[in-house]
């Protein structure tokens, strides 16, 4: 029998995480670095928004839709991701976004999202928290949630269960990479870790070991993201699907028809921080909101109060009511691949060493596609 293959995955981010699980899954071995002691990057920062909705036709769909089946498939044997297949209502407030949703709605793919235009009465049978003011709203079915905060404990505690008896699956926290060799890396307290596949999935750090590739790549664009997020003490009532404001109709490639033409243009607040209302709910009640866009580096370190404002306004509006006391705000910087600049590219793979795969920016689509931009790397 052939000896057991080993697999060597650095970062502990969702990419990272997935990885792992379809390197166990094919029967590697694992072992699994991360710099801190847990990870702290976008993938605990993010909506856990599985968000199929937005995705541009063909093979950004495709690829969203195979990565939703792996969570549905993922959340049934793990309920620590808390999968939910909640959907998503994207609400117009104006002509000009419902004329959009209804041309998104008569797509040649919307029943592959599961799109259905709902006037506001119908959009309030789905989601009964919806008391606000809005046009009509497009339920996408196919979206889904997942508890950002969880997933990555969860997916390390199912892959630890599986492993158990052998040494499948080993978890090295507090172990930064800082040299790549063929087949091999080394952390920071020198210690040299060799796979018959090495796998580097370093998120935003686009300096360090991941540095020199991504400089050759400079060609492909991979850029840095960085959006503020806010969430709230639990609301009393459900609010039984994500939500997304007319806003995001500016962002998502999805709705790139001719209708987007016609949009107003963006409030000065959301302008100025392209923020669109994206609020999901969280298994304990609370309120996840964002989100804002900024490109240019050097980030801000410190949050901006206005695009606060602008995002509780929205929630308010649509919700009709007072949202509850935020509680927590942070920003969080994901890796992308600029779409102006890289074509087709959903995201970046590279061997940067013999033996030794970089993959990295998936962009604002990262949680969603991560376990099939994982079975993409082994494919
Ligand atoms: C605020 C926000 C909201 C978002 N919302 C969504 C959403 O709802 N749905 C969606 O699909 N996507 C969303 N995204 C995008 C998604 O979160 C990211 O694309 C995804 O999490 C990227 O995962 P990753 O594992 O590549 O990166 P990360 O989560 O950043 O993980 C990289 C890990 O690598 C570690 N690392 C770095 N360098 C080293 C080294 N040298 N050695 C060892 N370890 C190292 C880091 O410490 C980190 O833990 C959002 C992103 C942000 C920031």
């Amino acid at each position: 029998m052939a000896s057991t293959q080993r697999a060597v995955i650095a970062g502990g981010g969702v990419l990272g995480t997935m990885h792992a699980v379809a390197a166990r899954r094919r029967g590697f071995e694992v072992v699994h670095l991360e710099r801190e002691a847990e990870a702290r990057g976008a993938s605990v920062r993010n909506f856990g928004l599985v968000w199929v909705s937005g995705r541009k036709a063909g093979r950004e769909l495709s690829l969203a839709l195979r990565a939703r089946e792996l969570w549905a498939e993922l959340g049934a044997r793990v309920p620590g991701l808390g999968f939910r297949a909640a959907g998503s209502l994207t609400l117009a407030t104006g002509d000009a976004e419902l004329a959009l949703l209804k041309e998104a709605a008569a797509l040649p793919d919307a029943e592959r999202r599961g799109f259905e235009l709902l006037d506001p009465t119908a959009v309030r049978e789905v989601n009964p928290a919806l008391r606000g003011e809005f046009a009509g709203g497009l339920l996408c079915r196919a979206d889904a949630i997942v508890e950002p905060r969880q997933v990555l404990p969860a997916l390390r505690g199912y892959l630890a269960a599986r492993g158990q008896g052998t040494s499948g699956y080993a978890w090295l926290p507090g172990r930064e990479v800082t040299e790549v060799a063929p087949n091999a890396v080394r952390d920071h307290t020198g210690a040299w870790h060799r796979g018959d596949l090495v796998i580097l999935c370093l998120g935003a750090a686009h300096t360090g070991v991941a540095g020199a590739s991504l400089a050759r790549g400079g060609v492909l664009g991979v850029r840095r993201v960085r959006l503020q997020m806010m969430q709230t003490a639990p609301l009393a009532e459900r609010v039984t699907t994500a939500l997304a404001d007319g806003d995001s109709l500016r962002y998502y490639p999805a709705y790139d028809l001719p209708g987007r033409v016609q949009l107003p243009p963006q409030g000065a607040a959301a302008g100025r921080s392209r923020a669109q209302l994206l609020l999901v709910q969280r298994a304990d009640g609370g309120l996840t909101i964002g989100d804002t866009h900024e490109y240019a580096e050097p980030f801000a370190f410190d949050v901006d109060e206005d695009a606060y404002e602008h995002l509780r306004a929205r929630a308010e509006a649509l919700l009709g009511a007072p949202i509850p006391r935020v509680q927590r705000r942070w920003a969080g910087v994901y890796s992308e691949v600029d779409p102006d600049v890289a074509g087709r590219a959903l995201y970046h793979r590279a061997e940067v060493e013999p033996g030794v795969v970089l993959v990295t920016g998936p962009g604002g689509r990262g949680m969603t596609c991560s376990p099939a931009i994982a079975e993409e790397t082994f494919r």
